[in-house]
């Protein structure tokens, strides 16, 4: 496997950076997920666009243009003989003294990862997952904002241990008000009487860029959409659930904290909306 570091393809073993990094040292960084199908990256600009306003957050200069690093992403498909991948995108505070003052940190350590996938099996996409409602509340926006795609995931890791301990595959996080935010790796969506909810970014949440892409296909299919703020209860009484990520696409969930959500099936909107994005997926064509 080749890996991008810096601007040269180099053999996954010889991929290292310093343990100054303080990437490593603090968490210090931002990165994203990609997927490339039939040699295509979907949804790279969007997914750009938001590494660099991440970056912004953070104060983070990223030493490449962003065509350089859609460039890059490329080369570094091209090199591992790739067609379908996931695609990591990272770019570290860089090597720095011990203390956290990020601007004694020169140069970033930019680095691209492709790879495989599989979040959740696939047996979950044909007959729904089970998740919990984390205790752990989703880190709130006036501390660090969660629309930034930072490598710190620690509040979103102590989230994912709470569903691995209750022997399920994800955890929704509610916000500092009691709403439900997302989970530690998807954003969430409910449907209820024929109409699909999801939480709006205020309720602070990653702005998703497949929660986008499903949100702009259920306007195209004419299904009723809101975005608004809404509590557990909302959600046990719902008559679907599914969650939305680059790497698990569209997953259904049919039952919360134990609870069967609608019939416990994976129920028609859901399945309308995974048919769509399977579709749009299926379009692409090689470039
Ligand atoms: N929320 C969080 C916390 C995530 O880590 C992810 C995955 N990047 C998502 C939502 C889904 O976002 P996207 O569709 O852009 O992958």
């Amino acid at each position: 496997m080749k890996v991008w570091l810096n601007g040269k393809l180099v053999e996954k073993k010889n991929a290292k950076v310093t343990v100054f990094d303080h990437g490593l040292l603090y968490g210090d960084g931002v990165f994203e997920g990609i997927r490339a199908y039939n040699g295509k990256l979907f949804q790279a600009q969007a997914h750009i666009d938001r590494l660099f306003d991440s970056a912004r957050t953070i104060r983070l200069a990223i030493p490449y243009t962003k065509q350089e690093l859609i460039d890059a992403i490329g080369e570094t498909l091209r090199a591992n003989g790739r067609k379908d991948a996931y695609i990591r995108l990272l770019v570290t505070r860089g090597e720095g003294t011990l203390g956290l003052n990020p601007f004694k940190c020169p140069n970033p350590n930019t680095f691209i990862i492709v790879d495989d996938i599989a979040l959740y099996p696939r047996e979950m996409y044909d007959s729904g997952m089970a998740v919990i409602i984390a205790k752990t509340i989703r880190t709130s926006a006036r501390m660090l904002t969660p629309a930034a795609k930072t490598m710190n995931y620690l509040n979103n890791i102590v989230a994912k241990i709470e569903a691995v301990d209750a022997g399920v595959a994800e955890a929704i996080m509610l916000n500092e008000q009691g709403n439900l935010a997302e989970c530690t790796g998807d954003n969430l969506f409910v449907v209820k009487d024929a109409q699909v909810v999801t939480p709006p970014t205020s309720a602070g949440i990653l702005p998703g860029i497949t929660r986008k892409v499903v949100l702009d296909l259920a306007r195209k299919l004419q299904i009723p959409l809101a975005e608004k703020d809404f509590g557990p209860d909302f959600l046990y009484e719902a008559d679907e659930c599914f969650l939305t990520g680059t790497a698990a696409e569209i997953i259904s969930v049919t039952k919360v904290d134990g609870q069967v959500i609608g019939d416990g099936k994976v129920g028609p909107v859901t399945r309308r909306l995974t048919d769509a994005f399977r579709e749009l997926i299926g379009s692409q064509q090689e470039g």
